[in-house]
């Protein structure tokens, strides 16, 4: 699969398929009536160092809560399709986090995306995790590692400079 962004995480690369950076740039609340959006992030380890390949994620599905200024990942079926990835390729493939939009040219985490981050953190077995905030100009990504209560700022892709 071609990747179309590398990303330098202190130690680590993490590449972010063209698959998804498009599946992300499709949902950018251009538009003062368009509602947030989100999913979760799903990759694997390159075999034979670090580096973190994010090869698929979620879209908004019907019972999820969109609105303007808030996403709530509500529906089952994103599990689902994390569990059928998982099976299907002996899991090879696991959760790395969340992502979503915001109505801003340059996103921020809120209070309520920073609750949300420690929580899964809590929860989630693996010592880190990452973050999309997907808006106009750019996507951000964090890196929330476990026993850490704020997140890092890992990257910032500017729309204007990648290929769509
Ligand atoms: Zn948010």
């Amino acid at each position: 699969m071609v990747c179309a962004v590398i990303i330098n995480a202190e130690n680590k690369r993490i590449k972010l398929c063209n698959e998804i950076i498009g599946l992300m740039y499709g949902y950018i609340q251009w538009n003062s009536y368009d509602t947030e959006a989100g999913g979760i992030i799903l990759g694997r380890e390159n075999l034979g160092n670090d580096n973190l390949i994010f090869e698929f994620i979620t879209k908004p599905m019907k019972k999820d809560i969109r609105t303007k200024n808030r996403f709530l990942r509500k529906d089952s079926e994103h599990i689902e399709f994390y569990k059928q990835l998982y099976s299907k390729h002996n899991g090879v493939y696991a959760y790395y986090g969340e992502w979503h939009t915001h109505p801003e040219d340059i996103p921020h985490y809120s209070i309520i995306d920073l609750t949300n981050w420690r929580k899964i953190s809590k929860e989630d077995p693996k010592e880190m995790q990452y973050h999309i905030i997907v808006g106009r100009k750019q996507l951000r990504i964090w890196e929330m590692r476990k026993k850490c209560f704020m997140p890092k700022l890992v990257c910032e892709v500017k729309w204007d400079e990648i290929n769509i």
